[in-house]
């Protein structure tokens, strides 16, 4: 078949490194045309010079011109550009057929619809983006008829075993499985003084410190239940979570004739990366086979606690509560998380802003982009406030 063209955006990230890595081990099929990164252009600088994109994208503009002159003093014929507008182009253009969606958090939002609109193959990680505004997304990503390849392991997992997402008559349920994180077993007592380290100390998958934060407080499940809802159109009813600390079965899909259908594999996220690169066929991704005895030779599941772990439970609340809800619950933790990798609040103060900043934001109908901008800005701020204020005390 042609050359796949990928747009890799937040190429200097966790999920970057893992796309980038399986991109370049079949350059007949896949080629790295745009890489993206926010600020860093150190590591912006040697991916280009190890994937020799055709553009090279910063977010902040204040990085431009190092872009620019260190792309020209290494010899590289990669074009510099900076800012939102300049990479919701190239995500659009003919520069790229797939976008690897791999920003942290609403940041990705932008570029991510601009992917769907033009009709690109998404290879969605950015699972933010859905949590703020799902059904804009969806319904962009039909209307310009793009595919949307989850790669979120789970939902990676879920849509191996349904890949007809739009034809799932039988379906009865879904299960996200969860490792627990580091703190599994733990009460809620005593995560009143864990340090940052441990807490993005994953004990199974190395990913970026926000969301190994959010791991920590299973916050990480409850976005991704509402990022299942939106993928598979499935009612929270419908979906379950289970705690599987071994984090090799990826999640599990129940039919109504006692089927349960699993995908099962090391926790390395180019099995999930690669499924997306070259759907429907199937790439070696550098991950090797599961081998279940050397694994361990056990699958162990239990529930999750809610109690130590409220963030889930806010987050299925913000799935019912419905309209700008789960922007305010995504928006509400990210400042939390991002004040906690500061140092500047203790761990369970990040669901106690989150719950603070839902009640006092009640939810109302989001009918548009700007009515779901307003709310994640109006989140950010009361979480801010009560930051400054001292007014979470947890
Ligand atoms: P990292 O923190 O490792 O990387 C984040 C990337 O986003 C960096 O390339 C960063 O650039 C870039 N970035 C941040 N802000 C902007 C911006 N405003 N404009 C452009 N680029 C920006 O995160 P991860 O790779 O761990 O996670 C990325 C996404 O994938 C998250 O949504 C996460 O939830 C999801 N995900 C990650 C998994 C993992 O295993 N890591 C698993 C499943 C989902 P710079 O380096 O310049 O700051
Ligand atoms: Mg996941």
């Amino acid at each position: 078949g042609e050359q796949r063209t990928v747009a890799v955006v937040g190429a200097t990230g966790s999920i970057g490194a893992s796309a980038l890595d399986v991109i370049a081990r079949h350059p007949a099929r896949l080629r790295a045309s745009v890489l993206a990164a926010g600020s860093n252009v150190a590591a912006l600088l040697q991916l280009c010079a190890i994937h020799r994109p055709r553009h090279a994208v910063i977010a902040s503009e204040a990085a431009y011109a190092a872009l620019r002159d260190g792309l020209r003093d290494a010899g590289l014929d990669t074009q510099a550009h900076c800012g939102d507008a300049a990479l919701e182009a190239l995500v659009s253009g003919d520069e790229c057929d797939t976008v690897v969606a791999a920003i942290v958090g609403a940041a990705g939002l932008p570029s991510t619809l601009a992917a769907a609109r033009a009709g690109k193959r998404i290879l969605l990680a950015n699972k933010e983006s859905l949590v703020l505004a799902g059904e804009l997304l969806m319904a962009a990503a039909h209307a310009g008829g793009a595919t949307i390849v989850p790669v979120d392991s789970e939902h990676n997992a879920i849509f191996q075993c349904l890949p007809d997402a739009h034809a799932h008559a039988g379906l009865k349920r879904i299960i996200l499985t969860a490792s627990g994180g580091p703190f599994r077993g733990r009460t809620r007592a005593s995560l009143a003084d864990v340090s940052v380290e441990q807490a993005v100390a994953h004990p199974k998958w190395s990913m970026g410190p926000k969301i190994s934060v959010d791991s920590a407080t299973l916050m990480n499940k409850g976005l991704e239940v509402i990022e299942a809802h939106h993928l598979f159109g499935v009612g929270r009813d419908r979906l379950d979570v289970l705690v599987h600390p071994q984090s090799l079965v990826h999640s599990l899909v129940e039919f109504v004739d006692g089927s349960t259908l699993a995908q099962l594999g090391l926790p390395d996220m180019r099995t999930a990366l690669a499924v997306g690169l070259a759907w429907p066929e199937r790439i070696a991704s550098g991950v090797s086979g599961l081998d279940l005895i050397a694994q361990g030779g056990r699958l162990d599941f239990e529930p999750p606690d809610l109690d130590a772990f409220p963030c889930l439970r806010l987050a299925y609340a913000a799935l019912d509560a419905g309209g700008t809800a789960t922007a305010v619950l995504n928006a509400a933790n990210e400042v939390a998380v991002s004040a906690f990798l500061q140092r500047r609040i203790g761990f369970l103060a990040i669901p106690a802003l989150v719950e603070h900043t839902l009640a006092a934001l009640p939810a109302t109908p989001a009918t548009s982009l700007a009515a779901l901008y307003e709310a994640d800005r109006e989140a950010r701020r009361i979480a801010t406030v009560a930051i400054a204020d001292k007014a979470i005390h947890a």
